[in-house]
């Protein structure tokens, strides 16, 4: 959830009226303006950014949702990233939902690891009938734990919408990936209205909208700055909002695609956080190939939330210790994180060092150094 005016501390209360600027918060953006803010230079871009961010939200803290795949896949559909397309060969092999006890089990560990949101997805077109009512349990199990609760599961009709919300779901996730114009280049097998009707639905259930996109398949700028409008004049913003690097996966048509310009990247963090100002930005897929140096941009450019984890779903994901690691390099704290579990972890972390510095300097090492 948002901190509240009375949250934030005086001192960028303050810093965020250097400019005289006020985030307001608007639904009626033109790519033009859009792109006026993107072709900012960039330490003006960043500036603006930046003070936008402390309008709304504690500078220094950055959400962390933790994200399960629940059946993987097979999918019907044929979205050109993904791995997981029945379309392509990607070697993933086709699994069944998985079991309630192995959510619950998942789902404490990424609460014991600072996570305050647990992500579930599968790989559907829309839920299927007789898996539905085992999600509906999962969600209500890791609600139970005083997680937040987050799946996607495709296009959803108004019942099943009806019942996420009876279960207790807090967000459902659901992309437009990329802009109206590019998006048959990506997709084939629904359509960009068919989206938009399911945020519908999601949004007016009352359960909040998570929907983003993915950078660098391909598309032009004008498809990129599109996108953001199309998120930016939804009716009300997504409470959250996921920016996606490619992961170009052997398989996948866009195997062969060149990696996007980190500056490009950082410079769409920015401008969804200007015209998006209340939203959680997080950084999603495609995190494990960027350096520490442009996270720490990416957060300074107002994203707030990363998904952390060893695995998206099936692709790679940063170390969580590294991640942990570049929060204490970085001053910055998981926010609403049980703090006695992660000074927990960080005891057991301080155990296994001092064991490993004890072994090393016997004569009988327990402990193959990896490092040295
Ligand atoms: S992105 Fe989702 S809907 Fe598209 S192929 Fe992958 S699992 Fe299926």
């Amino acid at each position: 959830m948002q901190n509240s005016q009375s949250d934030l501390s005086s001192n960028f209360q303050a810093n965020s009226s250097l400019n005289g600027d006020s985030a307001v918060i608007r639904n009626d953006w033109q790519v033009t303006e859009i792109q006026a803010l993107y072709e900012l230079p960039m330490n003006d871009l960043l500036f603006k950014a930046q003070t936008v961010h402390r309008q709304y939200f504690e500078p220094n803290q950055v959400q962390a949702s933790t994200l399960m795949s629940i059946k993987t896949g097979a999918c019907p559909e044929d979205c050109a990233y993904c791995p997981q397309s029945g379309h392509y060969n990607t070697g993933l092999s086709k699994e069944q939902l998985v079991a309630l006890e192995e959510v619950v089990k998942s789902a404490q560990n990424a609460k014991k690891s600072g996570a305050t949101r647990f992500c579930m997805g599968a790989a559907w077109r829309s839920p299927r009938g007789k898996d539905f009512p085992v999600v509906l349990e999962m969600i209500k199990e890791v609600k139970a734990m005083g997680l937040e609760t987050c799946v996607t599961l495709g296009m959803l009709n108004k019942e099943q919408t009806e019942q996420l919300k009876e279960a207790g779901l807090d967000y459902y996730n659901h992309n437009l990936d990329t802009s109206a114009e590019y998006y048959s280049e990506i997709i084939t097998t629904r359509t960009y209205q068919d989206r938009l009707d399911t945020l519908t639905q999601v949004r007016d259930a009352g359960i909040n909208v998570c929907a983003g996109g993915i950078l660098g398949m391909g598309e032009t700028l004008r498809d990129r700055l599109s996108l953001i409008k199309e998120l930016a004049n939804l009716p009300e913003h997504p409470q959250s909002v996921p920016i996606n690097q490619l992961i170009a996966v052997k398989g996948t048509p866009l195997e062969d695609i060149k990696a996007m310009d980190p500056f490009e990247f950082i410079r769409m963090i920015a401008v969804a956080r200007i015209v998006m100002p209340k939203s959680y930005v997080r950084l999603s897929a495609g995190r494990e190939g960027m350096s520490d140096e442009m996270q720490a941009m990416c957060f300074f450019a107002g994203a707030n939330s990363i998904f952390y984890g060893e695995k998206l779903l099936t692709t790679e994901n940063p170390d969580m210790n590294h991640d942990l690691e570049l929060f204490a390099r970085l001053g910055i704290t998981p926010e609403g994180a049980d703090k006695t579990c992660i000074s927990e972890l960080d005891k057991e972390q301080a155990q296994i060092d001092a064991a490993v510095q004890a072994s090393s300097s016997s004569e009988k090492p327990l402990y193959y150094n990896a490092v040295n």
